[in-house]
């Protein structure tokens, strides 16, 4: 049984799936205490609770602690069992948070799954459904796994009731990336998406994101979702370059001006477009995982936050996996990625 600290770092719940999948990737159970000791609510939250419920659907775990507010869990994985699933979050919490936890066992089965995941496709504080599309699903589709997300509807925080679709072909073993230079960057565009407020909300947004990244009105455009999948209001910043595609995000928030959701996702793509970084920092979030699994590789990014750092502490808690993490004289880190020799 392998004993996790969920008040550790950022304790908060990345430390949970992360250590639900490593859980059901190396067979091990595990239990956690202070589950999201350092969140303001903390234990499990329904949408935390999804995430338990889908590993342990998906490994027919045996589970102890899967309640609402509890701040314990004992998980016991059995064999995983690809297939079709339908995780459905019963509220606006995150379907890429429940996707981070069950992809690395999937793509690592021994059969292809179809997973729908129901809830929130865009919300704050998660990886939007672009930012799966564009930016993570295709590097991880380059270490070996096929992987096609389709987004059915959207649903943005509070009210939810969206859904996507992600077909997943396994790979025997995820190869290894060199993702050390970013080289040139290839094109920049943004995209304010709309759903259910006024249109002039979104053109004030792109207003600001053509002259805060100096770009042209085909770079620069509003796209207005149905009214039904309102309200809701989210702006994406996306920069391709030779090695990725980096996705930033702004939400619209009640009481927050369209002027300072656009500024702050120029913010931070131009930190990212200043740097040398390939990989900006959310993404390396979602990169350790599979370039521990990988055994092998590197990437340049920003400085590793803590919740990168924490990520890493769990990764060592179950995989023997050399990770550094040192700064380059660019300024930018690189993270390098060597299997412990046995
Ligand atoms: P909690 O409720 O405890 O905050 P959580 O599930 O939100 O739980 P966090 O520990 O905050 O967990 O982790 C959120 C995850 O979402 C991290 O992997 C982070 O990198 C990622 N993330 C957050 N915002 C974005 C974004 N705009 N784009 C991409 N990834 C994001």
């Amino acid at each position: 049984m392998i004993e996790v600290d969920g008040s550790i770092g950022e304790g908060g719940g990345q430390i949970l799936h992360t250590a639900l999948a490593l859980s059901m990737l190396t067979a091990q159970a595990i239990r956690i205490r202070n589950i999201r000791a350092r969140r303001r609510r903390p234990g499990l939250q329904r949408q935390h609770l999804a995430a338990v419920n889908a590993a342990a659907e998906i490994s027919s775990a045996k589970v102890k602690g899967a309640e609402l507010g509890s701040s314990t869990l004992k998980f016991s994985p059995s064999a995983i069992t690809p297939g079709q699933y339908t995780f459905s979050i019963g509220s606006a919490g995150s379907t890429s948070l429940v996707l981070q936890t069950v992809l690395p066992a999937l793509i690592s089965a021994e059969e292809p799954s179809t997973v729908f995941i129901e809830g929130g496709t865009h919300n704050p504080m998660a990886p939007p459904f672009e930012f799966l599309q564009q930016s993570f699903i295709p590097l991880l589709s380059r270490m070996g796994p096929q992987l096609s997300p389709v987004l059915e509807r959207p649903g943005f925080y509070p009210a939810g009731g969206g859904r996507f679709k992600i077909h997943i072909s396994p790979a025997e073993r995820l190869l290894p990336l060199d993702l050390r230079e970013r080289g040139e960057i290839k094109s920049v565009n943004a995209q304010a998406l709309i759903a259910g407020l006024d249109r002039s909300i979104a053109q004030r947004e792109i207003k600001i994101i053509r002259r805060e990244l100096e770009l042209s009105e085909e770079q620069a455009t509003v796209r207005e979702l149905g009214s039904k999948f309102g309200p809701g209001n989210v702006v994406l910043v996306s920069v391709s370059s030779a090695a990725l595609t980096a996705v930033f995000t702004g939400f619209g928030e009640k009481h927050v001006r369209a002027e300072t959701v656009a500024a702050g996702v120029c913010a931070q793509a131009n930190a990212y477009l200043r740097s040398a970084a390939a990989v900006d920092r959310l993404l390396a979030d979602q990169l350790l995982l599979p370039f521990a699994l990988a055994g092998s590789g590197s990437f340049s990014t920003l400085e590793p936050s803590s919740h990168t750092r924490t990520n890493i502490e769990i990764i060592r808690l179950f995989l023997d996996i050399d990770i550094r993490a040192e700064e380059r004289p660019d300024g930018c880190w690189e993270l390098s990625f060597n299997r412990a020799e046995k």
